[in-house]
């Protein structure tokens, strides 16, 4: 399962984040990723329960923003869903099209810090 490894690795980062801002617990942590990315969401957060224990994170929520597949087409200046799985073609004009826009994106976009402690 990959999405152990994915799962470590934002704990990790966010534990970065929030230490480089003082936090010493994290509330959430909010992820986009592609629809190509090759990850399934809740795959991902089953494994970052368990990816999460013993860490700055261990009561945090994890927060997926899943990215829409779009492809561009330089031919009619045409931006398109390639849908799941994808399909490079682009509706509008019948042409193949592999330009992909967005949809392969695997990144921290926010991490929440807990509330300080008095
Ligand atoms: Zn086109």
């Amino acid at each position: 399962m990959h999405e152990l490894s994915i799962a470590t690795a934002i704990v990790e980062q966010a534990e970065e984040i929030a230490r480089a801002d003082g936090a010493d617990d994290v509330s959430s942590v909010t992820v986009r990723v592609g629809e190509l990315a090759g990850v399934v969401p809740d795959a991902l957060h089953f494994a970052f329960e368990v990816a999460r224990d013993g860490t700055a994170l261990a009561a945090a929520r994890l927060v997926v923003e899943q990215v829409t597949a779009r492809a561009w087409c330089g031919g009619c200046a045409e931006e398109f869903a390639v849908g799941m799985p994808p399909f490079f073609w682009c509706p509008r004009c019948d042409q193949p099209s592999q330009d992909l826009r967005s949809g392969r994106e695997l990144e921290i976009t926010d991490v929440e810090p807990a509330a300080a402690r008095p």
